[in-house]
């Protein structure tokens, strides 16, 4: 017998509460308004050369393959390499390195290979939308935390009762997207007193790395007993402005990585071979000569000083980042009911698309305060969604009836 053919199919009980990406929203709207796109965060600049170059080169010698699952030996060694310029511990490249399919894929290598069902995972709201549901993906129950803006600081009373003894890991993300906020030793220290105590893997997305204004970038497994139960995620996406390349490494000691393997081989198998060359020329050229890393440092910082004045000059009270490419601004203050009503109006009739950050909190408890525009995007376009602004400002707007 066959089914009815009335059945009506869609995403699987697991994902119906998630829908469509607030990325992909927002980035449709933004064309469909012609709006200037500050929301997505994704460079509208290429990334350097030399990496093209690089990436040019192993496609044209022929490298059109898989590569082995965990990674081409050049990549791991040289994800290996920049992990101890930047965080300052040795890893093992092949016991302790997985090349993934950018960030995204591996923190759903982590979650698929190292939950079972019903495992409990601490999640600091606001949070990735990804996160919550590769949790869910994985059978796993997502404890929601909420960080209060505008300092988003992580405390030992809000975090200390989600942990229980069936929590699994924590994830945490520093440079923080959507706020900005770079986790301090303090509160890194309550994460791995908490974690300690309870015997949970810390998952520490770190894809920001390179974009700091505040201090350097310090990592969670820079934290004295961390790196045992420590997962260290990056990605070439943010550092080399390639986010449509999705080449993202898990690296974590070899029992944690023998899971994170196991689910990464049936995922994708292996990240694209001619990319994770390109790779691993980039990061070794990176960690030989930090001039590269200097200028971007130095174009970011004026790129967000850029963007704090139009937000400024707007009327926007901002939440100045310590790091990532976004800075979040308040959308009640600035007389809108919500972000969402805010974000709406903003890509409508002002033509500047941004994201209303709600989306990234537990649906049951959302801050509707906090609206993200990205600035990972040339002078050109922030002047002309300086000029949008300006000529539409956001207030005037919030009080004009729709
Ligand atoms: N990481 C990007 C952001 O926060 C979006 C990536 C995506 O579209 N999934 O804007």
């Amino acid at each position: 017998m066959s089914a009815t053919p009335h059945t009506m199919h869609g995403p699987s009980a697991r994902l119906a509460p998630f829908g469509e990406s607030i990325f992909t929203t927002m980035s449709r709207l933004a064309v469909e308004h012609k709006a200037v796109n500050l929301g997505q965060g994704f460079p509208d600049f290429d990334g350097p050369d030399f990496v093209k170059q690089a990436a040019q080169r192993a496609i044209a010698e022929g490298h059109g393959q898989y590569a082995r699952a965990f990674g081409l030996p050049e990549t791991n060694r040289a994800i290996a390499a920049a992990a101890q310029r930047t965080c300052g511990f040795e890893a093992d490249p092949e016991r302790e390195v997985t090349v993934t399919a950018g960030c995204t894929e591996a923190i759903a290598a982590c979650l698929l290979g190292l939950l079972s069902p019903g495992d409990e995972v601490v999640l600091l709201d606001p949070s990735y939308d990804s996160y919550a549901a590769c949790v869910a993906m994985a059978g796993g129950v997502a404890r929601r935390v909420r960080l209060e803006g505008p300092d988003f600081r992580i405390t030992r009373a809000t975090l200390a009762p989600a942990f229980s003894s069936r929590t699994k890991a924590i994830l945490l993300n520093s440079p923080h997207n959507p706020s900005g906020r770079m986790f301090d030793d303090a509160e890194y220290a309550i994460v791995a007193e908490l974690a300690d105590q309870h015997d949970a893997i810390i998952l520490s997305d770190e894809v920001y790395d390179a974009i700091t204004y505040a201090r350097p970038h310090r990592s969670i497994a820079q934290i004295p007993g961390v790196r045992e139960r420590a997962v260290i995620l990056g990605s070439l996406g943010k550092t080399f402005s390639l986010t449509g390349w999705k080449i993202g490494w898990a690296i974590a000691p070899p029992a944690i990585t023998a899971g994170i393997r196991c689910a990464h081989q049936f995922l994708t198998f292996c990240a694209a071979t001619p990319l994770q060359r390109a790779a691993a020329d980039a990061l070794s050229s990176v960690c030989r000569d930090d001039s590269y890393l200097k200028q971007l440092h130095s174009e970011y910082t004026a790129r967000r000083n850029r963007m704090l004045d139009i937000l400024n000059e707007a009327g926007f009270r901002c939440v100045e980042p310590e790091g990532s490419y976004f800075i979040l601004v308040d959308a009640v203050e600035a007389g809108f009911p919500d972000d969402v009503t805010a974000a709406r109006r903003l890509v409508v009739e002002a033509g500047v698309a941004a994201i209303p950050s709600s989306h990234f909190y537990d649906p049951a408890h959302p801050d509707h305060r906090w609206l993200r525009f990205a600035f990972c995007k040339r002078e050109s376009t922030m002047l002309e969604a300086r000029r949008r602004l300006l000529a539409n400002p956001p207030r005037r707007l919030a009080e004009r009836a729709v």
